[in-house]
């Protein structure tokens, strides 16, 4: 199953404090683009690369550049407070935006926006998204993209339910999902629990 379980200590510590109710918006974002940062980074460690020769002050280096079109994907709004963090490792990625609202109700993803990049086909495309739920808005984001004519899907999370990574992998086996927490389990207004609340209303301070 293509789900890794990203445990680094730095990306638990930053989880404490996203989870902890206390945690203003200020430092809710500082924390979401922290453990943003190691994820993206577990999640890209495959990038291909090819050799290159650079001259030092002191004489020629061998290395390895980076060669891969690379895409982020942020599922609005609560994607947007991870995008940073990817931009940083990988500044020439194009990035994509697609918009995503769950009815409160119902929890079903209706999609209200996408503005995609051209030839995705040889693509590196990470999605962003850091509450994988029921998954609806997932495996949407994931059928977007595969429609845009991507192939290479992974799946970034801050924190999965066991239902949302079911879904997932139910309707794209081949997607790999990134998240350092897998929680117990959704309640009855399908948030995640324990979990951390409303990922977006606590980023932008709209609770
Ligand atoms: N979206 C959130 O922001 N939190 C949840 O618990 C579930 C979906």
């Amino acid at each position: 199953m293509p789900v890794h379980l990203v445990q680094h200590p730095v990306a638990l510590d930053a989880l404490v404090g996203l989870r902890d109710k206390r945690t203003v918006s200020g430092e809710f974002r500082r924390l979401a683009r922290r453990i943003s940062l190691v994820v993206a980074m577990e999640a890209t460690r495959d990038l291909p690369t090819s050799a290159v020769r650079v001259d030092t002050p002191l004489e020629t280096a061998d290395g390895q550049a980076l060669r891969a079109d690379i895409v982020v994907v942020p599922v609005l709004r609560a994607g947007l407070g991870m995008v940073d963090a990817v931009l940083e490792l990988l500044p020439q990625a194009r990035v994509g935006h697609i918009g995503l609202q769950r009815d409160e109700h119902t929890a079903v993803a209706a999609q209200y926006y996408s503005r995609l990049p051209p030839d995705l086909s040889q693509s590196k495309a990470l999605i962003v998204d850091p509450m994988l739920a029921t998954g609806g808005s997932a495996v949407a984001a994931i059928d977007m993209l595969e429609q845009a004519g991507a192939r290479d899907i992974r799946l970034v999370c801050i924190v999965a339910a066991p239902e949302g990574v079911a879904a997932v992998e139910a309707a794209h086996p081949r997607v790999h999902i990134f998240t350092p927490a897998i929680d117990r389990e959704l309640n009855v207004r399908k948030f995640i629990v324990p979990g951390l609340g409303d990922f977006g209303d606590r980023l932008y301070g709209t609770l």
